[in-house]
């Protein structure tokens, strides 16, 4: 934990503030068990096999892997995941009137799951909680699509035109939904104080919010368990644990 002259300061610089944008990734929701790929015990550094098999080119060619796939889901460890205390710090933010927007990495959609509203969030990488059919763009639920799958389909086309359906988020290879990631910067320029939370802030353009705030203008916090590629940036550097920091500095 920061010492507590940080963490006063912080807060008031966070009472003072009336444009706060933050931005999350995967650490904020490692508190609720949910895995960070790319982090030190992360599943891709761990096996980088299972990351070429979640390339969008290997989903669409091989029906192997899209079954293989839907049985993850089936299981997934997102369905039974609950926001922690960081989540939630974030949700008292909105509610005190203090959130602009909320940039998230993560497409578990905890964030909306503890309280932040649908407008503020914006998922850059999607989120797990849908479907799209990558032939006629269709989104419908995906607990809808799984039931299909324990009812015995293994690998469920879309019912209105036969396409090939995956979770509507950013694979390895898809490429970044532009209006989305315009709609990020255009709010982290008008931020009066941007917090990075949980992200090592190494995977641009995302990343890019954070100078594009400061260049603006924006106090920079960043929050995370360990140092990010963008320390020299910020105002205040906050290392520990997420799910005790925010609480912290959030108030509400
Ligand atoms: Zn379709």
């Amino acid at each position: 934990m920061p010492n507590s002259d940080l963490i006063d300061t912080v807060r008031g610089w966070i009472d003072a503030a009336q444009r706060v944008v933050v931005l999350t990734g995967a650490g904020i929701s490692t508190d609720s068990g949910i895995p960070d790929f790319r982090g030190p015990q992360g599943l891709w550094t761990r096996n980088p096999a299972a990351e070429k098999q979640s390339t969008i080119q290997n989903y669409l060619a091989d029906p192997q892997v899209r079954i293989a796939a839907w049985r993850n889901r089936v299981d997934h460890w997102a369905w039974s995941a609950q926001p922690n205390d960081g989540h939630l710090a974030l949700a008292a933010l909105e509610r005190r009137g203090k959130l602009h927007a909320l940039i998230t990495q993560n497409v578990d959609e905890l964030h909306q799951i503890a309280g932040n509203s649908r407008q503020k969030v914006i998922e850059v990488h999607g989120t797990i909680r849908r479907v799209m059919c990558w032939q006629c763009g269709e989104r419908t639920p995906m607990q809808e699509a799984l039931a299909r799958v324990r009812a015995g389909e293994a690998d469920p086309p879309c019912l209105r035109c036969g396409g090939i359906l995956k979770s509507d988020t950013i694979s390895f290879g898809q490429a970044l939904v532009p209006e989305v990631i315009e709609r990020a910067m255009n709010a982290a320029i008008e931020a009066d104080l941007l917090l990075a939370v949980g992200t090592t802030l190494r995977v641009y353009p995302v990343a890019g919010a954070v100078p594009l705030a400061r260049q603006a203008g924006a106090r920079i916090v960043i929050v995370n368990a360990e140092p990010t590629e963008l320390d020299h940036l910020a105002d205040a550097l906050m290392q520990g644990s997420i799910s005790e920091i925010l609480p912290a500095i959030c108030g509400g």
